[in-house]
């Protein structure tokens, strides 16, 4: 199946292409915010599961692969959050790596295939003899992968196993964990709401806290100008960038970073958590800042000479003025959790350690256009939105739909879900009529009809629909009948009446 000039990676794409595994990409970079911190060189995917496996390939001629390359691999896979990794060599393996591969897949639930020269020898052979689906058994049976969509016990096991096994990640600082990847607290129905993906990044910042004194005397008056100032700055611990003021990780931890606690630790449970480490040099950051307040906190004074010309004083304050309190490496809990409910997708982006504090929300907003509204709850049937205005609970069992979904009585405005919804129409306009609202018959044709589209008979009180009603004009007043009967009723009397009997006859309702 190789090619001459081909190389290594492609020959375990082929293979693995070979075996129906989709190949997503070769390689596959991975990026951490904006900087590649590591590849694999390949990355594929089981179309039934729909599992991603990274593949890393050594074609080193004459050197062995050994505990480094493979703890590369691994930290990559974690840190991409994958299950299934492939450890090729062209030549051979180190000795060791069997049982580091053991190891890994107890204590991390990561299945590693360790493929070296007479394996893939192997698996090449099976290729050219085109036993495709013995190489996909090879790789579905090490990897753990099943072969149909269907669970098989093993599956639940192995679910299981990565919930015992699941990891704790420990941080030195961290800000509390106080809320979970749940539904948000403002939807009052979020009972039933699971969130699709979540996990809990752990990103560092430094929390720098600063105090100042600086005084100058103005060279005019003589006067002692004094500033005091303070504050706190935070930097970006992976990143090595000031945070604007407007950041909400500054507005958070300003308000909170006091209640950091030392060495926490969380644990996986359902979420996945991605630590992020700070490489950053924190003496050289806090240098660094430490000459920016001196400049930002400059005094100037204005004075005139004898020559009577304007000049400015500048007073800067020295590098040593600025005293720094800390700096503190915290880190801080964020969610970031998307929920898939129905053909909706919501992101949330928020804090641990107070759920308020909110970076993206998706669900925050009322979702029937045009309202901007604050959310109170969600309908359960399409899965949008919706404010105080546009929710609509089922008036038989209290379940919330928002306007669109909700079955309304034309009449009298009440709501009914799908399992409830009248099974009254109204027989002109075939709106639904709630129980209460559709005991009115046409007397004409015995339907149901909604008060939009009746009349009531002037001469009998019943009531008529739309194509029944016969409509006479009595001195420029219409009268509305159900029947010729009750039509000629009234023109009898009518006509036998004196003036005033007949004005009484026009103005009755
Ligand atoms: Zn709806
Ligand atoms: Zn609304
Ligand atoms: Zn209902
Ligand atoms: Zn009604
Ligand atoms: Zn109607
Ligand atoms: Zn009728
Ligand atoms: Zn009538």
């Amino acid at each position: 199946m190789s090619k001459p000039g081909e190389s290594f990676e492609s020959q375990i794409a082929l293979m693995l292409h070979s075996a129906d595994f989709v190949i997503k990409e070769q390689p596959h970079r991975i990026m951490h915010k904006g900087r590649q911190i590591g590849d694999l060189d390949v990355l594929a995917q089981d179309p039934s599961s729909g599992e991603v496996i990274g593949v890393s390939c050594k074609d080193w001629h004459g050197q062995t692969p050994g505990s480094e390359q493979f703890s590369h691999l691994i930290e990559m896979l974690e840190f991409e959050n994958l299950k299934y990794g492939i450890f090729a060599s062209s030549g051979s393996i180190a000795h060791t790596l069997p049982l580091r591969a053991e190891y890994v897949r107890n204590a991390k639930g990561i299945n590693i295939i360790l493929l070296g020269y007479d394996e893939i020898k192997k698996l090449k052979n099976l290729a050219y003899s085109k036993q495709t689906t013995d190489i996909e058994d090879y790789f579905r049976t090490r990897l753990g992968l099943s072969a149909s969509k269907r669970k098989t016990v093993a599956d639940e096991i192995r679910a299981q196993k990565s919930v015992i096994l699941s990891r704790t990640i420990e941080c030195e600082r961290l800000l509390p964990v106080n809320f979970w990847n749940e539904s948000p607290r403002y939807i009052m129905n979020n009972q039933d709401l699971l969130p699709a993906d979540s996990t809990l990044r752990l990103e560092p910042y430094l929390v720098i806290d600063y105090r100042l004194h600086i005084q100058a005397r103005h060279l005019g008056t003589g006067k002692l100008l004094e500033s005091n100032g303070g504050g706190t700055v935070i930097v970006d611990a992976s990143q090595g960038t000031v945070l604007s003021e407007n950041d909400p990780v500054f507005k958070h931890l300003t308000k909170y970073y006091t209640n950091a606690e030392t060495h926490m630790s969380v644990q996986e449970k359902g979420f996945t958590i991605k630590k992020t480490e700070s490489f950053v040099n924190q003496r050289e950051i806090v240098r660094t800042i430490r000459e920016q307040i001196a400049i930002q906190n400059e005094i100037r004074t204005h004075y005139t000479t004898a020559k009577n010309e304007q000049r400015q004083k500048i007073v800067r304050p020295r590098v040593d003025d600025v005293h720094i309190i800390g700096p503190y490496l915290i880190h801080v809990p964020i969610w970031d959790v998307t929920f898939n409910l129905g053909d909706k997708t919501y992101r949330r982006v928020y804090f641990g350690y107070d759920d308020n504090d909110v970076i993206i929300d998706e669900m925050s907003k009322c979702q029937i256009k045009p309202c901007e509204h604050d959310t109170d709850s969600i309908c359960i049937r399409c899965y949008s939105t919706t404010c105080d205005n546009h929710n609509r609970p089922c008036l038989m069992c209290s379940k919330i739909l928002c306007e669109p979904c909700a079955h309304a009585c034309i009449d009298c405005r009440k709501n009914f879900c799908d399992e409830h919804k009248p099974p009254t129409v109204c027989g002109t306009c075939r709106s639904i009529l709630c129980q209460n609202c559709s005991s009115v018959l046409c007397m004409e044709c015995k339907t149901v009809v909604c008060s939009n589209h009746r009349e009531k008979c002037i001469q009998c009180d019943g009531y008529v629909c739309s194509s029944h009603i016969i409509s006479k004009k009595y001195a420029l007043v219409t009268k509305n009948f159900c029947s010729q009967l009750c039509f000629n009723g009234f023109g009898e009397t009518y006509r036998s009446s004196g003036m005033f009997g007949k004005f009484k006859k026009i103005i009755k309702k």
